[in-house]
């Protein structure tokens, strides 16, 4: 069907607008024919940087049925997903963009590589489940042929999150519905957690909660390399460069509450080729959201948000970048091996990195102190002031800690509720979203995937029912607040 209603509309297209042919030539050359040929015509015709044909082996296909405009970890586990779930193979041609070939400012690359059960939505907990199975078995999801098994380093440790008098009764239920979920988490009372860990000060800690397995932290690039991988050994199409313009149809429609609204289909993606002034189109039939931090800007281009404050045309996807620091500190008398990884009452959290003695930590400043976003410079003096006098209330022995090494990254935050979106925008019909998981979006990458790999293809979730993280709660204001954002 999917396939049918994209068949239409580039021959639509292509009458509407003349055949538009573009010369792809024998490039893609997986049998290296044409690498053989090259070098046969050099020697009877020799020169400097001698190419006859102009190569076109970067550019993306005409025509996609998914275009998948982010090539995170969350785009490739969508792309990964769609062609697992596929009804048969090749069904469908799916298209990553990705701007940045080093990932220099992907919040992927850049996280600290957490997992956790211990969330406040029963559907965040029930996608950490998912992903752990993942992890624990990511050589079957994502083996290939020929290439050596992935090493995802995952180091099993439990979060240990701690309560004031304020949050303790919203922790003790938060424990049941994580229980009721499947997960495996214990509440400690002070006097219990200085027994486990008589290096914590519980001086104002009025309970804990603590994961007693599947938690800890893992390798994010493997991770995303895995899934990129797989998904390309599976005939995903991928190319480096900035999808700049959403080019769509529109057609005018008076809503239930009389509101008047123009349903939008994006018809092409412009791609702009990194080191080139010009633009590649590329037909396509579904346009996916997942390109992070970045995403809000995404769904501009399609003319989302662009609208009369307070209707559904004037609702903005609330994904902005938010710019998160990330410490490494030595202290080699420190908890040890032993440390969980610990959120404070006061927000921070650190854990063990490494067996050396090094630690890694951080936290979110509040709203008023939240810093700019144009560079990923590190203020040392956050740590300073906002976060050692913390470290050293809770851990006395950090007073003796020496700072070694920073990072900055950017959450994919969402200013409305801290939470994803997941799924289609009801006026852009064709765009769906990936993204604004605000600093748990590694972890849940795989379930995400799935979900709208789901949705894609069936029309509604199978697995796991994300329909709580729609886009239509910014339009109907109803949060679906996290509690649990470090
Ligand atoms: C410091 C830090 C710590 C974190 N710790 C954790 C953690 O412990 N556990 C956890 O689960 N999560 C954590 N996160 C959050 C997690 O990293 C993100 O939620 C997740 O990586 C989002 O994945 P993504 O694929 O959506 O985004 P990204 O990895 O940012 O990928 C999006 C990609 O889209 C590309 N893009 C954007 N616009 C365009 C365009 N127009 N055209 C083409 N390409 C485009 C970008 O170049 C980018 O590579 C952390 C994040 C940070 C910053």
């Amino acid at each position: 069907m999917l396939r049918l209603t994209l068949q239409l509309r580039l021959s639509r297209g292509l009458l509407s607008r003349g055949l538009r042919t573009r010369s792809r030539g024998p490039f893609d050359d997986k049998d290296g024919k044409w690498a053989e040929f090259k070098k046969k015509l050099q020697v009877v015709w020799p020169g400097g940087s001698w190419e006859p044909f102009s190569n076109t082996s970067h550019l993306p296909p005409e025509h996609a049925d998914v275009v998948i405009v982010g090539g995170g970890v969350i785009g490739w586990s969508v792309a990964y997903w769609l062609k697992r779930l596929e009804a048969r193979k090749n069904a469908i041609r799916v298209l990553v963009v990705e701007r940045d070939p080093t990932y220099s400012k992907a919040s992927t690359v850049l996280s600290i590589g957490g997992i956790r059960q211990q969330f406040s939505i029963p559907q965040s907990v029930q996608l950490s489940l998912f992903s752990v199975e993942f992890l624990r078995n990511i050589n079957e999801y994502l083996a290939v042929p020929d290439e050596p098994p992935l090493d995802i380093q995952f180091c099993p440790s439990g979060y240990l999150m701690l309560a004031s008098e304020g949050n303790a009764s919203e922790m003790e239920c938060n424990v049941k519905m994580q229980r009721q979920t499947g997960a495996k988490v214990c509440l400690l009372s002070p006097e219990q957690l200085k027994n486990k860990f008589p290096w914590i000060n519980t001086e104002d800690v009025v309970l804990a909660s603590y994961g007693l397995e599947n938690e800890g932290w893992f390798d994010p690039w493997c991770l995303l390399q895995g899934l990129r991988r797989k998904a390309l050994s599976m005939g995903v199409y991928h190319s480096y460069g900035e999808v700049t313009e959403l080019v769509s149809s529109v057609r005018p429609m008076v809503t239930s509450r009389g509101e008047q609204v123009n349903i939008k289909r994006i018809y092409e993606v412009h791609v702009k080729m990194n080191n080139s002034l010009e633009y590649q189109p590329v037909e396509c039939a579904i346009v996916v959201n997942a390109a992070g931090a970045w995403s809000g800007q995404l769904a501009e281009l399609a003319g989302i948000g662009i609208g009369p404050p307070g209707t559904l045309q004037g609702t903005r996807l609330p994904v902005e970048p938010r710019k998160r620091y990330v410490y490494v500190w030595h202290c080699p008398q420190g908890p040890g091996l032993e440390a969980p990884l610990i959120i404070d009452i006061s927000g921070v959290y650190f854990r063990r990195e490494g067996l050396g003695g090094y630690y890694l930590g951080g936290c979110s400043p509040m709203e008023e102190d939240e810093p700019k976003t144009q560079d990923l410079e590190v203020d040392h003096d956050f740590f300073q002031k906002k976060i050692w006098p913390h470290l050293t209330h809770r851990v006395p022995a950090f007073n003796s800690l020496k700072v070694r090494s920073a990072w900055a990254g950017y959450y994919d935050f969402n200013t409305f509720d801290q939470n994803g979106v997941v799924g289609p925008h009801p006026l852009v019909s064709n765009m769906y979203f990936a993204t604004g998981f605000s600093g748990h979006g590694l972890q849940h990458a795989p379930g995400v995937g799935r979900a709208v790999a789901e949705i894609l293809l069936n029309g509604e979730f199978s697995t796991i029912d994300l329909n709580v993280f729609s886009f239509n709660r910014f339009y109907q204001e109803e949060k679906v607040f996290e509690d649990y954002i470090i």
